[in-house]
């Protein structure tokens, strides 16, 4: 008389073979289910872009639409949103299944957050404006190059995106045994009962799906699990129509 949660060590040995099999078969059937899901959502957010891309081309082929500059541009966008949503599918199923890596070295990050900076403020717009505050003596991180700013880029592209005007602002500091870093922005802000999502993957709020900013919806969960990854966590403070704020630790080098 024994039920499936027991231990295995109390079931009698006849049935402990065919309990194995059933938990092998119950996990073998959730990570198909997970498998499956992916592919479907996949699909979904790849239909949207080829579906627009098509509608522009039939019209063109039909005279409705006139070939001026604009509507190659349109095209070029779709195009690129596309080259982009497959890139990052790649990581993403990368990440779900456990193949993402990191090769953490020791790296100081007030050197990577100033040349991402310079870099960036070339390409924006004058309603933004930059600023950094990190000590010239914060510890090093032990961290993956690339994959920080990886990290860094996602969130400045966000709050770049989601911004029409104010300060974008990075600060890093020391909360041993972690550096922390904190991009805050005087955007669109997300509503608190959007909070617990904006990690998912594909999840995007309905405002910044209306505001055709070209996101793909995966740049969060990919930025979730490399911090993770480094041993990290990751949050957002957030208020509709102020700012978010998001807060990542990596670990200070051992
Ligand atoms: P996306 O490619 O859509 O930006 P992300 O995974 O990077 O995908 O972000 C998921 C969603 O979280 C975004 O669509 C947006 O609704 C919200 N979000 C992310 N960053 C910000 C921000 N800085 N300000 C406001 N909303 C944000």
């Amino acid at each position: 008389d024994f039920d499936e949660r027991m231990p295995m060590s109390e079931i009698p040995e006849f049935y402990q073979l065919s309990l194995s099999f059933n938990r092998m078969a119950d996990s073998i059937r959730e990570i198909e289910h997970r498998r499956r899901e992916l592919i479907s959502d996949m699909t979904h957010e790849l239909r949207t872009p080829l579906t627009v891309m098509r509608g522009y081309l039939e019209e063109l082929a039909d005279g409705r639409l006139d070939p001026t500059p604009e509507t190659y541009d349109k095209l070029a966008r779709e195009t690129r949103r596309l080259e982009r949503l497959v890139n990052d599918l790649q990581e993403l199923s990368k990440a779900e299944a456990g193949y993402l890596t990191i090769d953490p070295k020791p790296l100081c990050l007030c050197s990577l957050l100033e040349g991402l900076i310079t870099r960036l403020s070339e390409q924006l717009i004058d309603e933004l404006t930059l600023s950094l505050d990190c000590p010239a003596d914060l510890p090093r991180v032990f961290g993956d190059y690339d994959r920080i700013e990886q990290v860094l880029m996602n969130l400045l592209g966000n709050a770049v995106r989601y911004s029409d005007s104010g300060t974008i602002a990075v600060k890093a500091w020391c909360d041993d045994p972690y550096i922390w870093t904190a991009v805050s922005d005087t955007g669109i802000g997300i509503a608190p009962e959007d909070l617990p999502y904006v990690f998912d993957r594909f999840w995007r709020a309905e405002r910044s799906r209306s505001r055709h900013s070209g996101g793909t919806g995966i740049g969060l969960a990919i930025t979730r699990r490399l911090v993770e990854l480094h041993g990290g966590t990751i949050r957002v403070d957030s208020q509709l129509g102020q700012g978010s704020t998001f807060y990542f630790s990596l670990p200070m080098l051992p």
